[in-house]
């Protein structure tokens, strides 16, 4: 027919089809959920438009309408959002934009089956779950301000085509030629408990029409605002599954009310698990501010980049419900509401820290976020000394983690530094010939190899008046400590020293003789220029 376009899928998402399609199977109803929450997204994004774009502005009566059609087969996923043009019908639902599929086709086969539903959510892939029930889906989507409509469709086997199409109003209808074997879901009661369990806490209205009649399927509350005392534990984990497309249980939940100069309500999560794509994510903090419970923006940047691991919402009265993309910027109310919430999440990780009965659990989130709380010690001077103080390191002194702390308390009579070395990865560490002089003598150094670790010891620069010093660069200071028996043959490897310094010409600054090896016979160390990690990550960055 006239105006039809047909295209192919890219190699990439016929995979992925392929993977999602037969390896989720018996979970099929979380299609719902995926088509649910892109509709609710859609409606986000269309009430953020509206605020400075009035001719976008939401119906009154906006909702996401679940249409269950017995006899004609058809189950119709119906929103008011945002809509999508012609060409964001084809990149969004014809290719992949994140890098991910690889990883989510082997993360998928090793998984348990009971954690597979989990990884489709957190792969955003949700929209191609639909052809787990459907053998066609089709998508009529008007953008709000525009009269055009275009329709695309699939059977989801390689190609998908797109059309001119008509619709009434602006908005999206997912509409899925449910498969043979998938008749539960044109069932209303089915599709209600399916809401039930997975969506409840989406913000907009969801109907599912039963009869002639569109019902009420969530409740919709705002989790946050209610008291603490009537919140069950399983409703926190939902919520926080809800709003970080994690399925892991939060190491900790932080729900509390700020009143004084600036009011707000908020309900936070440290993750209990990295997600495994985290550190190709972008460096902003995505915690949600909502005004007076309406959902504004995730893109607030309400804590720190280096706490943006954490998850959650914000929710104040300070605030108009028109508030602007510049206000959103300049206003001392986020301003203050940052710091706040910046400090109580400190705190509850000072508090962790210290807390010897679950030492397990802080271990644990260390080895997740350790690396990104670091980045504060770089870049944060309010909180730099603070994060040192709880962070944990290996170190020559065992294989348990350590603090600074720990550290202090095990110094030699006469140490007044702080000792590390950095590197790439930590059994090349433990074995650096660096090491030697030290381990001989029973000072103890710390063992870096996260790649922040090449930046921010000099940043902090010392703890609690002890330098740190890295000990590629601080070779003279061994002589301080008693050294162990001599082995003898020093004297003659004494001798070498003109004939090394003659061979290795100007590649060298020095040839000295040193204290500080006692298996190998050379080391080569860089004394007063950048620490030797960091002129390897300079040359790989072509400086
Ligand atoms: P994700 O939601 O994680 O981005 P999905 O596969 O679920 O991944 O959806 C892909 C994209 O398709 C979405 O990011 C969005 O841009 C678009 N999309 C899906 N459903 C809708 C809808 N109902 N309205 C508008 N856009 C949608
Ligand atoms: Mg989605």
């Amino acid at each position: 027919p006239q105006g039809v376009e047909q295209h192919e899928f890219s190699a990439e998402v016929g995979r992925l089809l392929d993977l999602v399609v037969h390896a989720l199977y018996s979970e099929r109803e979380i299609f719902l959920r995926e088509l649910v929450a892109n509709a609710a997204d859609a409606s986000d994004k269309r009430r953020f438009e509206a605020l400075t774009d009035a001719t976008k502005a939401l119906p009154a009566d906006a909702a996401i309408r679940i249409h269950p059609d017995k006899e004609a087969r058809l189950l119709t996923i119906s929103d008011d959002g945002a809509g999508m043009s012609r060409d964001e019908l084809a990149k969004n639902l014809g290719t992949i934009a994140r890098s991910g599929t690889r990883a989510f086709g082997e993360k998928l086969s090793d998984a348990k089956p009971e954690d597979r539903p989990s990884l489709i959510g957190q792969f955003g892939v949700g929209f191609y779950a639909a052809f787990m029930v459907a053998d066609r889906v089709e998508v009529t989507s008007r953008q709000p301000g525009t009269d055009v409509a275009w329709k695309w469709s699939s059977d989801g086997k390689g190609a998908y085509t797109i059309e001119p199409a008509t619709r009434e109003k602006p908005g999206t209808d997912i509409v899925l030629h449910i498969k043979s074997d998938a008749d539960d879901f044109l069932d209303a009661w089915r599709l209600r408990s399916i809401v039930r369990k997975w969506a409840d806490h989406i913000s907009w209205p969801i109907t599912i029409r039963e009869g002639d009649e569109d019902k009420s399927a969530n409740e919709g509350t705002a989790l946050w605002r209610k008291p603490k005392s009537e919140i069950t534990p399983e409703q926190y984990t939902e919520f926080y599954r809800h709003i970080a497309h994690q399925f892991d249980e939060p190491y900790a939940t932080l729900h509390w009310s700020a009143e004084g100069t600036t009011e707000f309500t908020s309900l936070l999560f440290i993750p209990g698990a990295r997600p495994f794509d985290f550190m190709e994510q972008s460096r902003e903090s995505k915690v949600h501010l909502h005004v007076r419970r309406m959902f504004i923006t995730d893109e607030a940047e309400l804590l720190p980049a280096w706490l943006r691991f954490v998850q959650g919402v914000v929710d104040t009265e300070d605030l108009p419900l028109n508030v602007s993309r510049e206000m959103l910027q300049s206003t001392p109310v986020l301003a203050r509401i940052r710091k706040a919430v910046t400090k109580r999440v400190v705190n509850e990780i000072r508090t962790r820290s210290k807390d010897t009965e679950n030492a397990a659990g802080f271990a644990a989130f260390w080895e997740n976020f350790g690396p990104i709380v670091k980045e504060g010690i770089w870049e944060d001077s309010d909180y730099r000394q603070e994060l040192a103080g709880f962070a944990r390191f290996r170190s020559t002194h065992g294989d348990d983690p350590v603090t600074l702390d720990d550290y202090l308390g095990r110094m030699k009579p006469g140490q007044e530094a702080i000792y590390y070395l950095t590197g790439d990865n930590p059994e090349a560490l433990a074995a650096s010939a660096q090491l030697e002089g030290y381990k001989a003598r029973g000072v103890e150094v710390l063992l870096l190899s996260d790649p922040v670790d090449g930046f921010w010891p000099e940043r902090l620069s010392s703890y609690q008046d002890k330098l740190l010093k890295n000990v590629s660069q601080s070779h003279g200071d061994l002589e301080k400590f008693e050294a162990p028996a001599p082995t003898g043959e020093a004297a003659d490897l004494m001798a070498l020293i003109p004939a090394l310094k003659e061979a290795l010409g100007d590649d060298v600054k020095d040839v000295r003789g040193t204290e500080r090896l006692v298996g190998s016979a050379v080391v080569i160390t860089s004394e007063g220029g950048p620490d030797l990690m960091m002129q390897r990550m300079m040359r790989r960055s072509g400086q």
